[in-house]
């Protein structure tokens, strides 16, 4: 039985030209900077995102920490989504490892954080409090996309009041390709961003940290500390290198495919999908717990994965097909007239 895995875009496997491009990759010790493959990956990184200087790490994680705690001291402190990946999904890295304390802001419907909420959470300069030192946004934020105009004013805010601005990009090709506009758009306003290859993108292993020459240096030297340098990391940087060439104009099918798998659940009787949120590659759909666990239980049967919290989340990509939609609309019907 062939799976369909919807679970998320992390399951994607390697294409046999992407492992091809790791067979051939060239190679050498990074630790040394001397892995060239990883050296053109950087270079290819920073240039999409129109940054200085970009670092290959070995996961979203760990691009998220080394941001963290090259923007921020020990007693500072980093405002994210209560939500956030970097904050509620992340083992609380920051605080363990740096001693940055963070402080949550509830998240608004479309993914973003008000500006206003942020404002009232910022501590004043006084010994009682940590100091705020760094903003944290998300973008895609739950599939959904943060308007270019809000990330130019969260820039302006942050500016204003000293903050430093990190954007955790897991998916922030997923952005660029739904608004249609360069990566460079997107990141112009922020500091640091750290972007997954290992999702939408396809490749196996891997996350790209971008900013300023003189925070890639702090960056690499947190990398190190956190066991992050890797020998001939070129295999893997190959994979990033050709996902990055290769896989970013067609997120446009998952986004579409998701729009489409939506729409088939929509009519399903009983069933809440907001159609309006999806946006990029997600599809949420809402139903009581218990029942959201049975339905996962019956798609299993099925040969279908599927997961999520508080709702039951869809996730399209590289190695699910538009073929596949009918089948899953379909399961979840009979699971809903059954
Ligand atoms: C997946 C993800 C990360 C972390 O990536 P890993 O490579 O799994 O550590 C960070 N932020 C967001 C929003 C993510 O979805």
């Amino acid at each position: 039985m062939k799976i369909i895995d919807l679970r998320s875009d992390t399951v994607t496997r390697p294409t046999e030209t992407m492992r091809q491009a790791m067979f051939e990759a060239e190679l050498g010790d990074d630790v040394y900077g001397e892995d060239p493959t990883v050296n053109r990956l950087q270079e290819l990184a920073a240039d999409m995102a129109s940054k200085e200087a970009a670092l290959f790490v070995p996961s979203g994680t760990q691009g998220n920490l080394l941001a963290i705690l090259s923007h921020c001291q020990r007693g500072e402190e980093y405002i994210a989504g209560q939500q956030a990946h970097c904050y509620r999904y992340e083992a609380g890295g920051a605080a363990v490892f740096g001693g940055v304390q963070p402080q949550p802001v509830d998240f608004e419907e479309n993914g973003s954080l008000d500006l206003a909420k942020i404002a009232a959470a910022i501590k004043p300069i006084d010994e009682h409090f940590a100091i705020t030192r760094l903003l944290c946004l998300e973008n895609t934020r739950g599939g959904r996309v943060l308007a270019l105009d809000y990330q130019a004013e969260a820039s302006a805010f942050a500016k204003l009041h000293g903050l430093k601005l990190h954007l955790d990009g897991a998916r922030v090709f997923n952005a660029a390709v739904s608004q249609q506009v360069p990566l460079s758009q997107i990141t112009q306003h922020y500091d640091s961003i750290s972007i997954c290859l290992s999702k939408g993108l396809g490749a196996p292993v891997g996350s790209v940290l971008v900013g300023s020459q003189e925070f890639i240096a702090r960056a690499h030297r947190w990398r190190k500390m956190a066991g992050g340098g890797m020998r001939q990391a070129g295999v893997l940087a190959a994979a990033g290198i050709h996902a990055l060439e290769n896989n970013v104009l067609r997120l446009c099918e998952d986004h579409r495919n998701a729009r489409e798998l939506a729409a088939g659940l929509s009519e399903i009787d009983g069933l809440d999908v907001d159609m309006d949120a999806v946006e990029t590659n997600m599809v949420f759909v809402t139903m009581d717990s218990d029942r959201q666990v049975n339905l996962l239980t019956y798609l299993k049967e099925r040969g279908i994965l599927a997961g999520g919290y508080d709702q039951l989340r869809l996730v399209t990509h590289h190695d699910f097909d538009a073929s596949d939609i009918p089948k899953v609309v379909d399961a979840v019907k009979d699971f809903c007239t059954k």
